[in-house]
């Protein structure tokens, strides 16, 4: 093993580097969850996250990873045998589907290429057709994190409300929440999902919901089994600052710091820097001479890029090398991806030079791997982060 210095790269796209300030956070002393030090914790958190997912609704803190809080949101809304429109957009939304009907709900799934978002015509379409309003609920991944392509939520929205369809609208924002522009009040969307290791900068273990009043409404003729992933339970303590469970604390402790860090940044200017990063990204790539995987340039993602390689390249390969020789690690390609592409992960705690960085290594990792790339790559990208 050879001796590292420095600090790692972890440019994946989730979990993403933990700022040292929410480290410090993490390490206070854990406290008595049911003492009026935690309540107070609790009543600043639940206000200090509306922002975040642009609400008002209630806001669920749950101690999981992402997938717990895909789980709530199917069980606290929905009954057995309920049908629900989902769109293959990549590897999450297939893994969301597949919880769906395990849980025993009807999925009617779009089919997709992996290099475009969800269509909203296609959404019209299907709720068009479904005149008997049978369709409970609409399931869309906002940022899919395999492909790197962001579903444009307002107008997946306006489709609904075009079809005048009743159907609930769940949002996967995991990858996306805290990096991406997202609203969910002014989006009428129902449930929001999201996850702490992404663009909040946390470690794992904690998952969220974003509550509207027509999902609260749902619950009530909700038959689905729940329990761990009761809202009402949860909503009820926290009306008082408590949890029916012992809550991740000391990852509660991080929250707030990760929230403060967003705050005094601005989320206008989290936003704006998450786009510049993108951008020069994408720079970098096309300079090299490689292909973005989005299709769509409405729907490139701002929290990372997935790189196509051809089809005598190794996309492991190249992230084998560069984990070797320069400390970084970078996604690798999901299901039906392997091996294909790549992803470097863009979001989270991260500057110009981070990123300057990451993109050097990867030019110098493609061509470790006899992968033919201009150096043009980094000298665009290096213009886009210097600006004017
Ligand atoms: C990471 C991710 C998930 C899964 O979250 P876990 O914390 O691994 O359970 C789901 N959806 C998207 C879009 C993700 O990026």
């Amino acid at each position: 093993m050879t001796a590292r210095t420095g600090r790692h790269f972890l440019q994946i796209p989730g979990p993403t580097n933990v700022p040292d300030r929410v480290l410090h956070a993490l390490a206070q002393p854990t406290i008595d969850h049911r003492g009026p030090d935690f309540a107070d914790l609790t009543r600043d958190l639940l206000h200090r996250l509306k922002p975040v997912f642009g609400t008002d609704d209630p806001v669920v803190i749950y101690p999981s990873s992402g997938t717990g809080a895909w789980e709530a949101a199917l069980v606290n809304t929905l009954s057995p045998g309920d049908r629900v429109l989902a769109f293959e957009t990549g590897h999450f939304a297939t893994l969301w589907r597949d919880m769906a009907e395990r849980l025993g709900l009807t999925v009617e799934f779009v089919p997709g290429d992996w290099r475009r978002g969800v269509d909203p015509a296609a959404v019209a379409e299907r709720l068009a057709a479904d005149t008997s309003h049978g369709i409970a609920a609409v399931m869309v991944v906002h940022n899919e994190t395999s492909t790197g392509v962001t579903s444009r939520i307002p107008e997946i929205r306006a489709a609904m409300d075009d079809s005048d369809h009743p159907a609930l609208l769940l949002v996967d924002t995991i990858s996306s929440l805290g990096s991406i522009d997202y609203r969910h009040d002014d989006w009428g969307v129902d449930v929001t999902v999201g996850c702490s290791q992404k663009g909040l900068m946390l470690p794992p273990g904690l998952g969220f919901n974003a509550i509207s009043d027509k999902a609260l409404a749902a619950t009530q003729r909700s038959r689905l089994p729940r329990s761990y992933w009761d809202w009402a339970n949860i909503l009820e303590a926290n009306e008082s600052g408590f949890y029916p469970y012992t809550p991740a604390t000391n990852l509660l402790y991080g929250l707030r710091e990760a929230l403060l860090l967003l705050e005094e940044e601005g989320l206008p200017n989290v936003f704006a820097r998450h786009r510049r990063h993108s951008a020069a990204t994408r720079e970098a790539v096309r300079g090299w001479g490689l292909e973005v995987l989005c299709a769509d340039k409405r729907e490139y993602s701002d929290s990372l890029t997935a790189v196509v390689l051809s089809e005598e390249h190794d996309a492991d390969k190249v992230r084998r090398i560069i984990l070797e020789r320069f400390d970084m690690s970078l996604g690798t390609g999901l299901g039906k991806l392997a091996g294909r592409v790549f992803r470097i992960g863009h979001l989270g705690s991260l500057n110009d030079l981070t990123l300057a960085g990451t993109l050097s290594g990867v030019q110098m990792g493609l061509q470790l791997a006899g992968v033919p790339v201009d150096p043009a790559g980094l000298q665009a990208a290096l213009e886009v982060l210097r600006g004017e």
